[in-house]
């Protein structure tokens, strides 16, 4: 896919699926704004920056702050002047069963994933708007779709992205600004290898395709709705799970 001359912020991109998603627009030739909590951002950068031989520049942060999320802003303001693809894909888990749960996990879970893709997307439409075209992809989860046991804080996060998704995507549509959601089964990253072995055991059993998807295949499907080949598309969550969501 071809997205020379566009400039792409990815969230979360120091590992997982973020890296997938931020080394896919790379290889199309897009000029990169990637972020982390953590400096380790900046050797991914140097990475992706080397391989595809791409402007990449990294940013470290807690991306749930207003503030920071004002700072990345006015970086990506001066380092590239405009903002074609935001992928909010920065995301965590605090699992537990919900009578078990403290209120501390909820709100954190809800604040990194939720929060952040709301004010990223906020500062993003803003500079989308003007310019008459933006391309808003979230991560979702089929989680978020069909909850998941030892998971409430993290499904009603995702299903909130979703939400947000479809809201956005109207409010922007008239700008040429699309807003859509990927929503990733079972995906073999530090995320998921973090589940225990029986709880991967009985995902298996569960996915018609008999097999984890790999980071690569999300960032494909991100790529399509961050290509022109989805301008028609817009407020749509994106399955990708090897129809896993089916059974
Ligand atoms: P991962 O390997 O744990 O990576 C998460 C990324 O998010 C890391 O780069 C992490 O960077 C960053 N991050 C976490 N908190 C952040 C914050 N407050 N501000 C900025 N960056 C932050 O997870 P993954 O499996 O790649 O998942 C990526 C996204 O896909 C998440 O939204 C996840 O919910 C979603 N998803 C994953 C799966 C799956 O099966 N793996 C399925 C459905 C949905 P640092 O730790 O360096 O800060």
């Amino acid at each position: 896919m071809n997205f020379e001359g566009k400039v792409a912020l990815v969230t979360g991109a120091s590992r997982g699926l973020g890296k997938a998603i931020a080394e896919k627009l790379a290889a199309g030739g897009a000029s990169l704004m990637i972020t982390a909590t953590s400096d380790a951002i900046e050797a991914v950068a140097a990475e992706i920056r080397e391989k595809y031989n791409v402007k990449v520049e990294s940013f470290y942060g807690d991306i749930s702050q207003e503030e920071t999320v004002k700072t990345l802003f006015s970086q990506i303001n001066e380092k590239f002047e405009k903002l074609d693809i935001c992928v909010n894909n920065a995301g965590i888990t605090r699992d537990g069963l919900s009578m078990r749960m403290s209120a501390e996990d909820f709100d954190r879970v809800l604040t990194v994933n939720l929060r952040s893709t709301f004010l990223v997307s906020k500062e993003a439409s803003m500079m989308m708007m003007k310019a008459r075209y933006g391309k808003i992809v979230n991560m979702s989860s089929i989680v978020g779709i069909q909850g998941n046991v030892g998971q409430a804080n993290y499904a009603a996060s995702k299903a909130g992205i979703i939400g947000l998704t479809k809201s956005m995507a109207v409010e922007l549509a008239k700008r040429n600004v699309t807003v859509n959601a990927v929503a990733p089964g079972f995906i073999d990253t530090d995320m998921t290898r973090a589940v225990s072995e029986k709880a991967k055991e009985e995902f298996m059993t569960k996915i018609p395709m008999c097999r984890a998807g790999v980071p690569e295949e999300i960032a494909d499907a991100v790529a399509f709705l961050a290509s022109d080949a989805s301008r028609y598309i817009t407020g749509q969550v994106l399955v990708v799970d090897g129809g896993l969501v089916l059974r």
